[in-house]
């Protein structure tokens, strides 16, 4: 065809035209209005504060988001380092009545932004507090806003044998911001390894791809070594973060449950669990 001028080819330079651009959009804060984040994060620093957690600075620049909760407060996450073939991704704060694992998060995100020199190989990617309104809710409570435990909501291909009692695991697979965020952090990432923290149950529990069984118990018994806590095996529920990203996805998951939901313990637990985190991705499957 000759010319320049068919529709086709307009057409096609549009196209081109148009996903060059958004190609070039850095990834600010889509969603972010003036004064949101400051908002949000004098309302964390105040129930920080209220948990007795004093040590924590909250700063815009560290954090991004493109996503809110159902009850629309910003949905962040933090990156550290620029290794895309090695990356860690943390989830805290996913049912929102387990306190130290925030802390232990947000004070992770600090001592990395110290110490550029631990993540100079990897990446690690860190979202503190996947439930923000189950967190700031009074009471806490496991839930999100809508009273759906965003650890049985992700569309497993078993998701419709989920509960509906404590464990309501929502309308529909994948209904909730805060399931879509965690997918959305997968899907962007590409993590090698996932560490959701939660409590008080006190072990580790891990789902992932099982084809190499030997390595897998080696480093099994080398995270339980490095954090103290023993491995226990779980059953799989439908619509969990293992079942979702470690069986499904065959992504190593490890889930540390940590002794205590009690938020005063969150220092300590960061000193016990530190080394563990930041040698996660070293301790080879
Ligand atoms: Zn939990």
């Amino acid at each position: 065809m000759k010319g320049d001028t068919s529709p086709f080819r307009l057409a096609f330079f549009l196209l081109c035209l148009i996903s060059i651009t958004s190609v070039g959009v850095p990834s600010g804060r889509a969603d972010d209005k003036p004064g949101e984040f400051p908002k949000f994060a004098s309302e964390l620093k105040k129930h920080f504060e209220n948990l007795g957690w004093k040590d924590l600075v909250i700063e815009k620049s560290d954090w991004e988001y493109h996503r809110k909760s159902g009850g629309n407060r910003p949905l962040m996450f933090g990156a550290f380092g620029n290794r895309p073939e090695k990356v860690a991704l943390f989830l805290g704060g996913v049912h929102g009545d387990e306190n130290p694992s925030v802390y232990i998060l947000f004070r992770l995100a600090q001592f990395l932004k110290k110490n550029p020199d631990l993540y100079s190989n990897k990446t690690i990617v860190i979202a503190p507090l996947v439930n923000p309104d189950g967190f700031l809710s009074k009471p806490q409570k496991r839930t999100n806003s809508a009273g759906v435990d965003v650890n049985r909501n992700f569309p497993t291909r078993d998701w419709k044998q989920s509960r509906k009692d404590r464990y309501y695991s929502g309308p529909g697979a994948n209904s909730e911001n805060e399931t879509k965020f965690q997918i959305a952090l997968m899907n962007r990432f590409k993590p090698s390894h996932i560490i959701s923290i939660h409590s008080p149950l006190g072990c580790n529990d891990y789902d992932g791809p099982s084809s190499d069984l030997d390595s897998l118990v080696v480093w099994l018994k080398k995270v339980s070594k490095e954090n103290g806590l023993p491995f226990r095996r779980y059953q799989v529920f439908p619509g969990s973060l293992g079942n979702y990203a470690g069986m499904e996805r065959r992504i190593h998951t490890l889930t540390l449950e940590l002794p205590s939901s009690e938020p005063l313990k969150g220092p300590e637990y960061f000193d016990q669990f530190k080394r563990m985190f930041l040698g996660i991705l070293d301790l080879n499957p």
